[in-house]
């Protein structure tokens, strides 16, 4: 069967066992941009089958996208596996319509980008002296000593939420 290119089908006539509904479609398409966490390296693939149920649809499958995300701690790119297995969708009232299922796609393969995401559990992050990936090299930096007076802590961490809030 010919890859689709869009995430609409028409539910007319279709057959018990259901209809495959397989393809791949641009994260543009899906109104999914890139930025500065995440480039994707393919587009959304996603297999289906659309099923009649009574006087409804049922749609099942999974949706499948490489994307590259930068590491929290490093902030080198590295390759993540988006994935959704299984998503199911149910239409109502829709016999001889044209389902469109654009939107329950974005919203599913939109929950599945990573909040949080390390190039490796063990990532040593940046060097907070001189920058340098500490995966990568010694850069021979003292290491970080532990903040000096303790009777201002609470002040210190209240001066650091004030510069974050700016920032
Ligand atoms: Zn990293
Ligand atoms: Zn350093």
């Amino acid at each position: 069967m010919k890859p689709l290119a869009s995430l609409t089908f028409q539910a007319l006539d279709l057959p018990v066992e259901g209809v495959d509904l397989c393809g791949e479609i641009a994260f543009a398409a899906l109104d999914l941009h890139e930025d500065d966490l995440f480039t994707f390296l393919s587009p959304l693939r996603f297999t289906l089958t659309a099923a009649p149920v009574e006087d409804s649809v049922l749609v099942r499958g999974r949706l499948e996208a490489e994307v590259q995300r930068v590491c929290d701690r490093c902030l080198e790119p590295g390759k993540v596996l988006l994935k959704v297995d299984p998503v199911c969708y149910h239409y109502e009232h829709v016999a001889g319509a044209v389902v469109d299922l654009t939107d329950a796609v974005r919203e599913d393969i939109l929950l599945a980008f990573p909040q949080t995401w390390l190039c490796r559990a063990e990532c040593r992050g940046l060097c907070p002296r001189c920058g340098c990936n500490r995966n990568e090299s010694t850069c021979g930096c003292p290491p970080e000593e532990p903040d000096e007076g303790d009777e201002d802590d609470t002040w210190g961490a209240l001066d650091d939420l004030v510069v974050r809030d700016e920032s």
